[in-house]
């Protein structure tokens, strides 16, 4: 890995096109792209001195080693224009069409994730990268090549930049790598990572490696051989090849506590045979001439990795006892174990390869389900951007179900995550949990390979000490929503207690009380939408079950009474009350009718008027002493009317500060503002001072578009 200048030309990108696409209007757009983003690059270079455009030339050739498709070569050539040139997205969409220009739109996007940031309104911006950037998987695989090529040249970079591009490639970059199963990509960006990370191991474990070579070597071919001969004397048609182990691999191993010699798979065959069959014979004849380690044999073809990967894997003693790793597979499988998701562009005749990389990555990568699930998730920004950091990426275990699927978790995972992830009802009711044939507790650390059974009893319950057993942010959260619906299920038995309590005490029956009719009107009344949510609204205290009774129980006889309208000029009260020049008005603190509302009046014993919202609850059944009312449109006094807003959220941290600065901005001054629930939602109460219904109608639209607020309506009791 000198510091090679290694010029490369369109020809040379061309050439390698060829091998595999046919087609000349594909190569013709490639050409374009490659023109146009010379053009654009034109007077821009690289640290490392060379002209800007060698760079995404380098991208769009290493893609070629994966046969990616047209597009997404013209996309790697592209791939810089956006971001560094004057190329407006019209421009590039005009020229190349809104495919490729997306492509090149995902790749820009995703340069720009910082995983090590604490900003919560960039994660927030992360998360919505990271799920739209998974409607075309092709983005992944351009930012991975260019991750690869900014790796190979990046001694022209400052060391402290080194590091830090070499920790976030070997973080996230390589095993994204290694969850769409890309073999060669991971492998190198992890030696790369590693030489920068870690120069003084690196160099050791290579220099280690190059005295052993010519004695490896030997051995190698020695073996290989035999092996040869075995197999053709059974007439298995093959291909031996001898396979060297990255030196990230090895020095994997050597981090945990093996000696350079005890690495046996130093020595490493792989044979590649036609089909399935072949590779459980291949497997039995070079078993009955070589003994086989015990425990070393693994069938990733009856149970494939989580991304994919599909091999036979044994190892046995050699010649001159010398232990060698033997993988076994057939020649689909080591397209599949070599290039991933990519493999789809390896077969000509697969028409719409695009569509089918889209289709596996969703169907068949546990990882990316679990990135959708995890988005699915009521979790908040940085509970998602961590999840998929630390918890999907990097540190994964993989251990089976007793029939033999494999489970992704991440490391320090215990029973009760693994039962949640194999459903939330097994979850739920898990008793106890048995792992290689042996009961263990339910913290147990479940280690690779553990094969997991998990008892369950439909008539247990989470308990809240699972909470601090859970390990991922996913089983918390589905514990602890379990919780809170039990919280909301106490809610509704309460609310309905304390209606029929109502109910006995004035005299109705609650089944002539609760028809189909009524609970609909109900509903509207209160915007519930449910019986269960007119239950719950009671329970929690949001309406008083004598209100939710005054919207059915009221006399039908009362017209409504009309508003007269008589001449204001006189009268500077804010309020008009029909036909009466001077009486006591008030506001009504129940529903808190704030200027500019729809209004009545009620006449109380003693107390002059009380002005209620029109929809007050509170007034539909008293009909027949309301008294109309109107706003004062003219009146001079400067008065601030008090509102009441109930404020949903559905994220569990605390937003007061970001509600009190939302209002701070409209000139709005607050009067309180509390937390009135918390369960998995977030309920607060805001109170604050308003000129006028539009002043509150302005202060609703401005929280409305908070992404965290799901709900949010004005108080009424
Ligand atoms: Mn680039």
């Amino acid at each position: 890995m000198a510091k090679e200048k290694e010029n490369v030309t369109i020809n040379d990108l061309i050439d390698k096109l060829k091998s595999y696409l046919k087609d000349q209007n594909q190569l013709n757009d490639i050409k374009k792209a490659y023109d146009f983003a010379d053009l654009k690059h034109k007077g821009q270079f690289r640290k490392t001195g060379e002209a800007y455009i060698n760079h995404p030339l380098h991208v769009a050739i290493i893609l070629t080693t994966i046969y990616a498709d047209s597009e997404t070569i013209q996309a790697a050539l592209l791939h810089d224009v956006l971001e560094d040139t004057d190329c407006t997205i019209d421009e590039m969409t005009d020229m190349f069409g809104s495919e490729v220009t997306k492509l090149v739109q995902g790749v820009t996007k995703l340069s720009k994730i910082n995983f090590s940031t604490e900003n919560e309104y960039l994660i927030d911006y992360y998360k919505k990268i990271i799920v739209g950037i998974s409607e075309d998987v092709r983005v992944i695989i351009v930012k991975l090549a260019d991750r690869l090529h900014n790796m190979r040249t990046l001694w022209a970079l400052p060391a402290e930049k080194q590091k830090i591009k070499a920790k976030e490639s070997l973080e996230i970059l390589a095993p994204i790598a290694h969850h769409l199963g890309i073999h060669k990509i991971k492998s190198e960006l992890e030696d790369l990572s590693l030489r920068y990370l870690k120069p003084d191991v690196f160099y050791d474990i290579a220099e280690k490696l190059n005295i052993t070579k010519i004695e490896r070597d030997k051995t190698v071919y020695e073996m290989m051989q035999e092996v040869t001969n075995l197999l053709t004397e059974h007439n298995i048609v093959h291909e031996i090849k001898g396979r060297s182990k990255s030196i990230y691999s090895i020095y994997n191993k050597l981090d945990k506590g093996k000696k350079f010699s005890d690495i046996y798979d130093l020595l490493a065959l792989r044979i590649l045979v036609n089909t399935e069959q072949e590779c459980y014979l291949a497997l039995g004849i070079i078993h009955s001439k070589f003994r086989p380690l015990p425990k070393r044999f693994k069938d990733y073809i009856a149970m494939p990795k989580p991304n994919m990967y599909q091999s036979l894997h044994t190892t046995v003693f050699g010649l001159d006892g010398y232990l060698f790793e033997i993988q076994i597979r057939t020649y689909a499988m080591d397209e599949v174990a070599e290039n991933g998701i990519a493999s789809h562009w390896a077969y000509k005749e697969n028409k719409d390869a695009k569509a089918n990389m889209q289709s596996t990555t969703e169907q068949k990568l546990q990882f990316f389900k679990t990135i959708m699930d995890l988005n699915n998730d009521k979790m908040s920004s940085e509970e998602f951007v961590h999840s998929v950091k630390d918890e999907v990426l990097n540190n994964n275990i993989y251990v089976f179900t007793p029939k033999g699927d494999i489970i992704e978790l991440p490391k320090g995972a215990t029973p009760i995550d693994f039962a949640y992830k194999i459903h939330t009802k097994v979850g739920e009711t898990t008793v106890g949990a048995i792992v290689n044939n042996s009961i263990v507790p339910l913290n147990y650390e479940l280690k690779d390979n553990d094969i997991v059974k998990i008892n369950t009893n439909k008539n247990s319950a989470p308990s809240k000490e699972w909470l601090n057993i859970a390990t991922t942010t996913q089983t918390k959260n589905k514990i602890k929503s379990y919780f809170s619906k039990n919280e909301r299920e106490l809610y509704i038995e309460k609310g309905k207690y304390m209606l029929e309590k109502e109910l006995r005490k004035r005299k109705l029956v609650f089944s002539d009380f609760l028809t189909d009719a009524n609970i609909k009107t109900i509903e509207q009344a209160i915007k519930a939408d449910s019986l269960e949510d007119i239950y719950l609204s009671i329970g929690n205290g949001k309406n008083s079950p004598n209100g939710v009774i005054n919207i059915i129980v009221k006399d039908k006889d009362i017209p409504i009474p009309k508003v007269v309208k008589i001449a204001p000029k006189n009268i500077d009260a804010d309020i008009i009350v029909s036909g009466i020049d001077k009486v006591k008005v008030n506001l009504a603190n129940c529903c808190n009718p704030v200027f500019g509302d729809d209004i009545v009046g009620y006449i109380t014993k003693g107390n002059g008027i009380s002005v209620h919202r029109r929809n007050c609850h509170n007034i539909m059944m008293l009909e027949n002493r309301t008294v109309p009312v109107m706003w004062n449109q003219n009146s001079k006094l400067d008065k601030r009317y008090l509102s009441l807003l109930i404020i949903y959220s559905n994220i569990p941290d605390n937003k007061m500060p970001d509600i009190v600065q939302k209002t701070s901005v409209l000139n709005i001054s607050i009067d309180s503002i509390k937390i009135v629930s918390k369960t998995n939602e977030v309920v607060y109460e805001l109170g604050v001072y308003l000129k006028d219904l539009k002043q509150l109608e302005h202060l609703m639209l401005e929280l409305n578009k908070q992404q965290y607020i799901y709900k949010l309506e004005r108080l009424m009791r």
